[in-house]
């Protein structure tokens, strides 16, 4: 009885991010989730050693290619986003360029936003164009108008982000989704700052979901991790896709045909990109995945709290020149934020301090809980200057598309008590 959770879709979100995926039954009833140290599995006879390498037995044969711990997290994470399947990779950026290298060929284009993490900005302006992939970006990405201009026949996905970083801005995901769905593409997101908790992307239009599992998933800065989940039910046979027709082809004889029609991305993700590149994740991090994610809702809850009380404070304080968080009623995302964040914008938001890049530093001097570093989505409140740091090299002009001025802090709130962190801020402030 008590073993049956782990398969039941209809239990609510804390329940499946303890249960979702994991039968203890078919693992020496073990309660916790075991870590499978081994860099391969034995193959039994020939007959089956067939079967798995031409995928139409599942099963494990070489870590490269998947382990059980890491089968786990994979389902747990569809289940939690509500996805019919899913990948573990070593970071968020192999999730994110992965996914790239799976929807485009040399001569294609992927539209994106100017506010991505910078890593992705990154990929796409400078590093895939060196391959043949082009990213176009948008110029407003409150404009629909905007996205409709760059895209062409050559563009195979829009990508967009949960809330910009660090500005938290929104985009209208569902305007998006069926913008890119009326030109036959996906819509891509990163949620990484929202995670499935406060943010439903498949809900409203989103084909492919990529984390930076590093961050809240985990949850406690202590592992580098990346996940992508796949909606399932995108038509990537609808002519402009040729890679996804040729995958077809090959493994049509051989994996069943609800799976390739509802899930070919995760499929070629793995067998072309997670098997031939080798961004695999350790399964002692996907245990320590599993672990982080088990609060993910608790955790969540008290960081938007947090996030919530400390950005009204900081709106009303004398030193401060103005907030971004969706969260306050003043903010231009504050309706879309209801709209699609009903338990929260997400506990990460920017201020920009009066007295200018002298001010922002001495209070990044004077900070004694948040802790000066580069990271977010740790349990402990994190604060840095942008400008110096997250996006050094960007020219001054980008940088203010994405809202990083040189009075810039980023602030990532922990779950730490809030008068503790309202108290440290007001101390460093003054
Ligand atoms: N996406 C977002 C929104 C991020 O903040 C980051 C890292 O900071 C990444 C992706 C890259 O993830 P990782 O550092 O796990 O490779």
């Amino acid at each position: 009885m008590s073993y049956e959770a782990y398969k039941d879709n209809s239990l609510g979100f804390t329940t499946k991010q303890l249960h979702a995926g994991y039968n203890p039954g078919e693992h020496y009833r073990s309660k916790a989730v075991p870590i499978y140290h081994t860099a391969a599995f034995e193959l039994g006879d020939y007959d089956r050693c067939v079967r798995l390498f031409d995928y139409s037995e599942e099963g494990h044969s070489y870590v490269r290619f998947s382990n059980p711990t890491n089968d786990v997290l994979e389902k747990r994470i569809a289940s939690l986003e509500g996805g019919r399947a899913a990948l573990a990779m070593a970071s968020g950026m192999a999730a994110i360029s992965n996914t790239f290298l799976n929807l485009a060929n040399a001569g294609d284009e992927i539209v994106a936003v100017q506010t991505l993490y910078g890593g992705s900005t990154t990929l796409l302006s400078s590093i895939l164009p060196d391959y043949g992939i082009v990213g176009r970006f948008v110029e407003d990405a409150d404009d629909i108008e905007a996205y409709k201009r760059v895209i062409n026949e050559k563009t195979k996905a829009i990508y967009i982000e949960c809330l910009g970083n660090p500005g938290m801005n929104i985009v209208d995901v569902e305007a998006i989704a069926e913008l890119a769905h009326a030109h036959g593409i996906p819509l891509v997101i990163d949620n990484t700052f929202a995670t499935p908790y406060l943010f439903r992307p498949f809900e409203h239009g989103v084909d492919i979901v990529c984390y930076s599992a590093t961050k809240y998933l985990a949850g406690h800065g202590t592992v580098i991790a990346g996940l992508v989940v796949e909606k399932g039910g995108f038509d990537w046979l609808n002519g402009k896709f040729p890679q996804f027709e040729k995958f077809y082809k090959e493994f049509e004889d051989s994996i069943d045909k609800e799976t390739l029609d509802q899930e070919m991305f995760t499929k070629r993700l793995r067998i072309r990109f997670l098997t031939e590149m080798g961004p695999h994740m350790s399964p002692q991090t996907a245990f320590y995945m599993l672990q982080g994610m088990e609060t993910l809702s608790l955790r969540m809850d008290r960081h938007v709290y947090n996030a919530q009380k400390i950005a009204e404070f900081l709106d009303q304080h004398p030193n401060v020149e103005y907030v971004n968080y969706p969260g306050l009623p003043g903010s231009r995302y504050y309706e879309l934020g209801k709209k699609y964040f009903p338990k929260g914008t997400g506990a990460i938001l920017s201020i920009n301090v009066k007295g200018g890049e002298k001010a922002a530093l001495k209070v990044l001097e004077k900070v004694r809980i948040f802790d000066y570093m580069v990271n977010v989505g740790d349990a402990k409140s994190l604060i840095v200057h942008p400008a110096s740091s997250t996006h050094f090299y960007q020219s001054k002009e980008e940088r203010a598309k994405a809202g990083v001025y040189d009075n810039t802090l980023r602030l990532s709130v922990g779950i730490e008590d809030v008068e503790d962190l309202i108290a440290d801020l007001a101390q460093a402030l003054e």
